[in-house]
Formats: structure tokens, sequence, C-alpha cells
């Protein structure tokens, strides 16, 4: 099925398709400092698709810390952050559930995910097999 979302004011807007039933998939709680501060429930489908539009690139911040392997869209004019992306090819993506039209529907108990003790390579691996491809 098809998720539509977005940030709040329409800049950065989304279709993720999945054939994942939404009740089913399971919501990551990621618990680095930076998704711990906006409370981010997210969810990928490695055999999902995700269609990511920017109507205004000056207008989305693509914030890195840390390792710098993931860039976090947030947009500029509205403050919703939306998704991250890889920063290595093929780019994939992790989706936050609030973004999302039908998120009261995402109400599998989340994990609490720590992965700070990954390298940049496990990390980046990790992402190549469980995050979203992006349609192209
Ligand atoms: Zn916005």
């Amino acid at each position: 099925m098809e998720h539509r979302g977005g940030c709040h004011c329409g800049n950065i807007s989304l279709t993720f398709s999945t054939a994942a039933v939404p009740e089913h998939m399971t919501p990551i709680a990621c618990q680095c400092s930076f998704c711990r501060k906006h409370n981010v429930l997210a969810v990928a489908d490695a055999a999902g698709l995700l269609d990511l539009r920017i109507a205004s690139d000056a207008d989305t911040n693509r914030y890195r810390f840390g390792l710098a392997t993931a860039e976090y869209l947030i947009c500029r004019t509205c403050g919703v952050y939306v998704a991250a992306l890889t920063t290595d090819p093929p780019v994939r993506a992790l989706i936050v559930v609030n973004c999302l039209d039908d998120r009261d529907r995402f109400t599998a108990a989340p994990i609490r995910a720590d992965y700070s003790n990954e390298t940049a390579e496990q990390r980046k691996a990790r992402r190549q097999r469980n995050w979203t491809p992006l349609l192209s």
C-alpha cells in the first residue's frame, strides 16, 4: 500500500510504497541524541520504495552529525524532520512515522535501537540492508 506524507508546509512530500501492513511494521526508536531530541519513531522497508519530492532545496536542511553517514532532511520553513537518507549510494531512506498521513495505523510496539557501537562500515551496511530504496 501507499503511505503519503511529508513536512507540515508541503515543501517536502513523499509516498512510501510497501507490501507490509502498517500494524505489523515495527517502528524503530533510535536512541541516538538527534532522534531522542525529536522523539522519533521511524520505519523502513528494504523491499519497499520511497518517492521523495522536494519543492525547494534552498528551504531544505540536510543536517549531518557524528560519522556523517546519513543526512537528516529537515524543512527550513516549517521545521519538520521528515526522513534520513544515506550519504553513500545507492541512496536509501528511513521515514519518520509521524510524517505519514496515516501515522495512527503504525500501532506495533517500537523497538529501542542503540547503534552507538557500530563502525561507519557496519552502519552503512545495516542501512543498505534495512532502509528503503528511493524511486529514481
Ligand atoms: Zn515544511
